[in-house]
């Protein structure tokens, strides 16, 4: 089978975040008929290897590939569009996991290379709190020296062809904020008899925003006061994302809400609850495994793009925090239109593209 039949298989059969059967079951099928050696892993993700013939097989290069779609719709009407009602291959990881059987193929056909080469199909990338947290929670690499961790993801803001990096920071870390307040309601008109939750809720909001900078986002989009013209709640709620681009500024931004909130509870004598609920780390490339990455790029003809920090985020962030880490972008084109909506389709153009740097990069960094 070839990567673009791969693809097409894969989105023809789109499963949700672990939910990943039948997309493990046709990724183990392939991998045994190349005869590449795989385990499952983070319940519904597949594990696979191939030894090199040369040099310390304790070195290696983790590939890495998502394999969960999303619940969309399609409207793309392709041939092989999506055939499970409601779900789509609508980020492209399809893609990813294309180019990684790509990839593999090629590497296992001609295993002539220094070390092992591990890769990771891993599922429920959309969604919290990620599976590349359940794939390190079973120490897959803890017999290795990694020497590299190697993500991509398909970009339609770059052309195919084009490979866009970023050294260092490059996307943000996530983290769900949920407050409440309590104080005490009342008749509108009668101030002194209330504590009002509702003025302690509008300056808490204030003081976050303060917090916003170019390293970092407090963003409250859901403030729920069910109150009236004359009644004023006993209670407030807001919901809303914090984002930073790095751990350290992080842990403060969470030190500092604190701190705000207690502030707001003696100021207006009301009681602040926080609940931040932990998602994706930052994903923080290694500089210089970037710039090589870069070099080697160019030097094959690929275009490469200089990328600003992103807000979003992706679990990829985890493998970052651990080991030497590499995620760019892969160019698909502005036709292929926006990821996350019902009509987004990669050019498949770009698969070439991706197998070809991938396998580049990997055979680079396990010669090296
Ligand atoms: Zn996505
Ligand atoms: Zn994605």
């Amino acid at each position: 089978m070839d990567t673009k039949q791969f693809r097409r298989e894969l989105h023809r059969h789109p499963e949700l975040s672990f939910e990943e059967h039948r997309t493990a079951a046709f990724i183990s099928e392939q991998l045994d008929l190349l005869g590449i050696e795989h385990c499952p892993i983070a319940k519904t993700g597949v594990l696979a290897r191939i030894e090199g013939r040369r040099g310390n097989l304790k070195r290696c290069v983790v590939l890495r590939a998502d394999i969960d779609a999303l619940p969309i719709v399609e409207k793309t009407g392709v041939e092989w569009a999506s055939e499970v009602e409601g779900v789509m291959h609508g980020c492209g990881h399809d893609c990813h996991a294309a180019v990684l059987f790509g990839v593999l193929k090629r590497l296992k056909a001609n295993p002539d290379f220094e070390g092992t080469l591990l890769a990771v199909f891993q599922p429920g990338e959309e969604c919290n709190p990620g599976g590349a947290k359940y794939v390190l929670e079973e120490e897959p690499f803890k017999d290795y020296d990694v020497a590299a961790v190697i993500g991509e993801h398909v970009d339609a803001d770059l052309e195919v062809g084009e490979i866009g990096f970023c050294p260092g920071k490059f996307m943000a870390s996530t983290d769900e904020l949920h407050f409440a307040i309590k104080g005490v309601g009342g008749h509108a008109a009668m101030r002194s008899r209330i504590k009002d939750a509702v003025v302690a809720m509008a300056d808490f909001i204030m003081r976050l925003n303060t917090f916003n900078s170019d390293d970092c986002v407090v963003s409250i989009g859901r403030v729920i006061a069910e109150g009236a013209t004359n009644v004023i709640p006993d209670k407030v709620t807001s919901q809303g994302t914090m984002r930073t681009f790095s751990e350290k500024l992080r842990a403060r931004v969470k030190d500092m809400i604190a701190n705000v909130a207690e502030e707001i509870e003696y100021k207006y004598d009301v009681e602040v609850e926080v609940d931040i609920r932990h998602g994706y780390p930052c994903v923080e490339n290694n500089v210089q495994l970037t710039y090589e990455a870069m070099l080697l790029a160019e030097s094959r003809g690929f275009k490469v793009r200089d990328l600003e920090m992103r807000p979003t985020a992706e679990d990829f962030g985890y493998y970052t925090q651990v080991y030497p880490s590499l995620f760019y972008r892969l160019g698909v084109g502005q036709a292929s239109g926006r990821s996350h909506t019902a009509m987004f389709l990669p050019d498949e153009k770009a698969l070439d593209v991706g197998e070809e740097f991938m396998y580049q990069l990997a055979l680079s960094i396990l010669n090296k």
